[in-house]
């Protein structure tokens, strides 16, 4: 069973994210902020795939994303999926450079983000 961690400073959209997962059955954990969701991808090797919010207090989600880049953890195979009411360019530009795999922006298709994590954690 896949791994997903959403990590996203709105216990709404935690919630909103969590209940679009849910008849993909994966196993889910949460992070609070960028902080927290480093800790606990660090802590975790189980965790497959990511949904990362960029606008977070501590750490915001590019920079998570560029953390587990420079540790390897996109090399050894962690997806991330940015959602996020952001469409810069330069931001997009840097997310892909970190490995982010995918964009969707919020308000988001449940069925999008479940179609695009249930790809990933193939
Ligand atoms: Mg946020």
């Amino acid at each position: 069973m896949s791994k997903i961690i959403i990590v996203d400073d709105s216990v709404t959209m935690r919630q909103q994210v969590k209940r679009a997962l849910e008849p993909g059955q994966f196993e889910i954990v949460e992070a609070v902020d960028g902080q927290d969701g480093l800790d606990k991808v660090k802590a975790d090797k189980d965790i497959d795939v990511m949904i990362l919010d960029i606008n977070m207090p501590r750490m915001n989600g590019i920079e998570l994303a560029e953390a587990l880049h420079a540790e390897g953890r996109i090399a050894a195979g962690l997806k991330i999926v940015m959602l996020t009411t952001e469409g810069h360019a330069d931001l997009i530009q840097r997310a892909k450079t970190a490995g982010a795999k995918g964009w969707i922006v919020k308000p988001f298709k449940p069925e999008m983000l479940l179609a695009a994590v249930q790809k990933m954690a193939a």
